[in-house]
């Protein structure tokens, strides 16, 4: 049995009052209403991962980040290690957000190096992968998806491959409010289980949690979620409501 987890993409948004309003807000809820058996993480930006991690000592919200170096320290002006992650609390680290690919260029040996740099700090990459719309007009989405694992994941031994969680994200899904319907992410998911099968064996395959994310919120998390191979959801902007992520959390929680 696979733990769920619901893991809220802050992304560029919100000032530090803001922010730790949401944490508060979300706390609150929590407080109010008990969430079995699911992992509840939120990721804001860099500047306010001290004082959320402050925030949420002792409950149950667990800390990510967007985005870390792939190397551990040095002249590398502007960018943050999975050392420095580590050392103010952060459990998870989102890598190749299709964000970071697009804007970025972040793709292939480079994500491979942050997955390691990640997994190398005992932390949890939250590793993602997903087909822009022309891909997946052209018939080539499973092609490419596999190739993104297959670049960035398959070095790894079972044992990290077992602390990593995947995130199939559609790249023509992410904040438009077109979501993927289940039996399109459940075909996808059942896709890349299949691939780690293949890979690394049924034992392990059945234990990588891989979530969906791509416009996600209140009124469609709970069909995407009951998919046999949908394990939880990554969630850009219905994270920033907290009313509407906890909902969304009850979901998975169900
Ligand atoms: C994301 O940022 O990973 C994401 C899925 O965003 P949204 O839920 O806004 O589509």
């Amino acid at each position: 049995m696979r733990t769920k987890v619901v893991a809220g993409n802050w992304k560029m948004n919100k000032t530090l009052p803001e922010a730790l309003q949401l944490t508060a807000e979300l706390l609150t809820r929590l407080e109010n209403h008990q969430v079995k058996n699911i992992e509840v993480v939120i990721i804001p930006p860099f500047p306010y991962l001290i004082p959320v991690s402050e925030k949420i000592q002792s409950s149950v919200l667990r800390l990510g980040a967007q985005n870390c170096s792939e190397h551990p320290w040095g002249a590398y002006t502007g960018e943050v290690s999975a050392p420095m992650l580590k050392s103010v609390g952060v459990q998870y680290v989102i890598i190749g957000h299709s964000e970071r690919r697009q804007y970025f260029g972040e793709e292939g040996t480079k994500l491979a190096q942050k997955v390691d740099a990640v997994l190398a700090n005992q932390l949890h990459p939250i590793f993602c992968c997903g087909e822009p719309l022309i891909v997946r007009g052209d018939g080539r989405h499973f092609d490419l998806v596999k190739l993104q694992i297959e670049e960035a994941l398959f070095h790894l031994p079972a044992e990290a491959l077992l602390k990593t969680i995947i995130a199939y994200e559609p790249v023509w899904a992410i904040g438009t409010g077109k979501t993927a319907t289940p039996e399109q992410a459940q075909e996808m998911h059942a896709f890349i289980r299949e691939q780690l099968t293949l890979k690394y064996g049924a034992a392990v395959a059945q234990q990588v949690r891989i979530l969906y994310g791509g416009s996600v919120n209140a009124g469609n998390a709970k069909a995407l979620f009951a998919c046999a191979d949908v394990d939880g959801g990554l969630v850009g902007g219905a994270s920033l409501k907290a009313g509407e992520f906890f909902e969304i959390i009850q979901a998975a929680a169900q």
